[in-house]
């Protein structure tokens, strides 16, 4: 079987540089938050485009320090409701409760998964503060549409853009200085991978980046002296300068995905997948992710299993189905449900060889197969 995603082969490429990095920290005597850490966060500003980054654990804790942050600057009220598509990984949803505040689930839009602009506004009351626009499998959310909305009705509007490193809108402006604020995650599989987890906040506002670096380490910006009630969430040194290494790739890692892409949107054409919608900017998309949808998906991977080829499926179950969030059990999204009952991941990442691509392409034309096609029962 081949791999979904090919991490031992996308970090081979860098092996000396990675093995430098790691020797650089190994000999420093500098483990956790330090010069590497302070350099990554420039550097990833830089490519944002954002004046702040604060390097944290990982992208969960991301998004939960600016909530958390927000709250004790007096942007957030306690309980305060937080929009979020229902149709993400359900950190979204985490961070929101770990932040003492409300999740409330809205609908996707059917054309491309992404937070619809009209269900955020129809979810709207007097006790929102907030709305979190995830850019869903790397493509960018309709932020303009989202940032009418929030300015309008006087909400905070944050990118999840744990899935979209380096996406860029039309005018140029790059995933993470979307929104007031921005969460990155780090994690190996993400398009800007770490060698373990890691993640970052990015934003523009200076109070809130003062706020979220001393939530990261104990609420303290002076040593032992402690403003707020913070958390142990900081980037280790060997992180960053391991990801100073990756970081140099991450366009032409997005270049490859969206050669890989195309070749799907071209090379696919059965009646029966129904292929991601071409974004009208290309640029908006980073391809984290190819997802498919297929009534009969288990049909669908039963049979790319078949002839060697591994899907995955982002995500099975929506979060209001979740026995975390029982108390949502009562909620009905049936784009978002339906989203969950039918979409289907296949692989695609920088360097997937050529004649794996093109099996892939195959494999997904010959379905159903010619013997299931032409069984008696069908
Ligand atoms: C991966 C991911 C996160 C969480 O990041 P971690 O580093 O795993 O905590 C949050 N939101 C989305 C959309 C993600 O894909």
């Amino acid at each position: 079987m081949r791999p979904f995603l090919d991490l031992k082969a996308l970090m081979a490429r860098d092996e000396p540089a990675l093995n430098a990095a790691f020797a650089r920290v190994l000999h420093s005597g500098w483990y956790v938050l330090g010069p590497e850490v302070e350099a990554f966060e420039h550097e990833f500003a830089q490519l944002c485009g954002v004046d702040h980054v604060v390097g944290v654990g990982n992208g969960l804790d991301a998004l939960t320090l600016i909530l958390r942050a927000y709250r004790q600057l007096g942007r957030l009220a306690p309980g305060a409701e937080v929009i979020l598509p229902g149709n993400t990984f359900i950190a979204t949803a985490l961070a929101v409760s770990e932040a003492g505040l409300v999740p409330v689930l809205v609908e996707p839009q059917e054309s491309d998964f992404a937070i619809s602009v009209a269900a955020v506004e129809a979810a709207i009351t007097p006790r929102t503060g907030a709305v979190i626009a995830v850019h869903l499998y790397g493509r960018l959310a309709d932020m303009s549409g989202l940032r009418q909305v929030t300015q309008c009705h006087d909400l905070l509007l944050i990118e999840d853009s744990a899935q979209a490193h380096g996406a860029r809108d039309e005018h140029g402006r790059v995933a993470g200085s979307l929104g007031d604020a921005a969460g990155f995650s780090f994690f190996p599989v993400k398009n800007l991978g770490a060698l373990g987890d890691g993640g970052a906040v990015a934003t523009n506002d200076g109070v809130l980046a003062e706020q979220v670096r001393k939530l990261r380490s104990y609420g303290s910006s002076e040593k032992y002296i402690h403003d707020v009630k913070g958390v142990n969430s900081r980037l280790d040194e060997l992180q960053a300068a391991l990801l100073r290494v990756r970081l140099s790739r991450l366009g032409e890692d997005a270049e490859q995905r969206r050669a890989i892409a195309d070749r799907y949107l071209q090379g696919i054409s059965n009646p029966a997948i129904t292929l991601p919608s071409q974004p009208s900017l290309p640029l908006s998309h980073v391809w984290h992710l190819f997802v498919v949808s297929c009534a009969q998906r288990h049909d669908l991977q039963a049979h790319l299993q078949r002839r060697g080829i591994p899907t995955l499926i982002h995500y099975p179950v929506p979060i209001h189905r979740q026995a975390a969030y029982s108390e949502l059990s009562n909620l009905s999204l049936p784009v978002a449900e339906g989203m969950a009952a039918q979409v289907l991941s296949l692989p695609l990442y920088p360097g997937m060889p050529e004649d794996y691509v093109a099996a892939v392409i195959d494999a997904c034309n010959d379905f159903p197969p010619d013997e299931i096609r032409e069984g008696p029962c069908r």
